[in-house]
């Protein structure tokens, strides 16, 4: 019996299903999970003292890789002066310069602790600024676990959404209407009535697997929004300095009103942030009557983490890095699986998803359509050759500056073996 083992037979007992994230437990792919002790890099080290190569990197934080000598150097040295405040600090004043200062359209930004608090509170701040109660989500795009959000589609096309979790009563729901994603159609069907205060989604989806928005979606959302009155809100939690060296937003040449922060902005500490408009944005308590607040907001450990990790990656162009790793491993995949009607690759940055489906999905139906079975079986595969995937046909993959060429080659050679193996 491994440690790993043995730490998630106990901690079964004491905490549900022995994880505090349900994608821990590796539902979807069969198999105990593993416990981790250490990071470094773009590896993992167990608990019993295997290392994995990581293509998780905690959902994507870790953008320079796990335990870069800086961030650690820069977390070090806030521990030493304070951990927590419960009153202001400099720090948050330097992570929001910048970032104001790096993303086109960030007027004002309000730090929380991580994506779920941001994407709530935008989403309150946009009903409070409109004076409407509705928006629309896309099925497919996660935007954290806040009752109202976790919604899926009702019967038929744009109707009221669903809850996807018990717990959630119907009121919450009634105000979330689900539209498809990359169908414009879709959407303009739902804003006709006017009652609509937002658009949220990622504008480069990672919680279906990678599906970047179609730029005339993306495009023709920002048209709709200005045509009814309605406020668009970009989640870039996962997709901010991934898709592009800064946002999905500039990927586009599309500016939201609101955007959503988290993960890379927190370095792997907890870390969240909405902004945007200042109009908007002036709609927030103290100031304005959208209550918000967080005892733990704008955390100096977090700020420090998240400026350093931030200002490592522009100050050492790590998107081109990271851009041209997941280039070398795009040309490379698309060459194994040529001419196979089983699998499609799809890759945007740092960020990719091999689907065992024969073309690209545009939408979450059509991510329906993988054989699920299969990636289980990759992923039990890989993990075999000492790789660690995200334990899910739906969540994407990510790269760090941390990898190298070889790094990539192993999981070349993984998959390789395992198309020959796997008919
Ligand atoms: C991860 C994620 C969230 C939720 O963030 P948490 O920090 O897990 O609450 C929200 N939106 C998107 C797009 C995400 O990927």
């Amino acid at each position: 019996m491994s440690l790993s083992n043995d730490f998630y037979t106990k901690a079964k007992d004491l905490i549900p299903g022995g994880v505090d994230s349900p994608v821990r437990a590796f539902g979807a792919v069969g198999g105990d999970p593993l416990f981790f002790e250490k990071a470094k890099g773009a590896y993992l080290t167990s608990v019993d003292g295997d290392e994995y190569l990581d293509f998780v990197l905690s959902w994507g934080p870790a953008v320079l890789g796990h335990a870069h000598p800086e961030v650690v150097e820069a977390v070090k040295k806030q521990a030493d002066a304070a951990f927590s405040f419960g009153m202001s600090c400099p720090l948050e004043y330097e992570l929001a310069k910048l970032m104001s200062e790096t993303i086109k359209g960030l007027e004002m930004v309000r730090f929380v602790s991580s994506g779920t608090e941001a994407t709530m509170s935008a989403i309150r701040l946009a009903r409070g600024a409109t004076g409407k109660d509705q928006f629309i989500k896309f099925e497919g795009c996660y935007h954290g676990h806040s009752d109202g959000l976790l919604v899926k589609a009702g019967s038929g096309v744009s109707t009221f959404g669903t809850a996807s979790s018990a717990g959630v009563p119907e009121g919450y729901t009634a105000t979330t209407r689900t539209a498809i994603y990359n169908d414009l159609e879709s959407v303009e069907t739902i804003l006709r009535d006017g009652q609509t205060a937002a658009i949220i989604l990622e504008p480069v989806a990672g919680n279906m697997g990678l599906i970047p928005g179609d730029k005339d979606f993306i495009l023709g959302l920002r048209r709709l929004c200005d045509q009814y009155e309605a406020l668009l809100i970009f989640d870039e939690v996962m997709c901010a300095f991934r898709v592009h060296e800064k946002t999905a937003a500039d990927l586009y040449g599309v500016t939201p009103d609101l955007f959503c922060f988290g993960k890379v902005i927190g370095g792997g500490l907890p870390v969240g942030a909405f902004g945007g408009r200042k109009d908007i944005m002036l709609n927030l308590a103290p100031l304005g009557p959208v209550y918000q607040a967080g005892t733990l907001s704008g955390n100096p450990l977090a700020m420090a983490a998240g400026i350093k990790n931030l200002e490592v990656f522009l100050r050492d162009k790590v998107w081109e890095k990271t851009n041209q790793l997941g280039q070398y491993l795009n040309d490379r995949v698309q060459k194994i699986i040529e001419g196979r009607s089983d699998v499609c690759f799809n890759q945007l940055g740092s960020m990719f998803t091999l689907f065992f489906k024969g073309s690209l999905p545009k939408n979450m139906d059509e991510v329906g359509e993988c054989d699920f079975d299969r990636f289980g079986r990759f992923f039990q595969f890989a993990l075999k050759n000492h790789i660690l995937l995200p334990p899910s046909q739906y969540e994407a993959n990510f790269l760090s500056s941390a990898h190298t060429e070889k790094d990539l080659d192993h999981y070349l050679s993984t998959l390789e073996q395992f198309l020959k193996e796997d008919q």
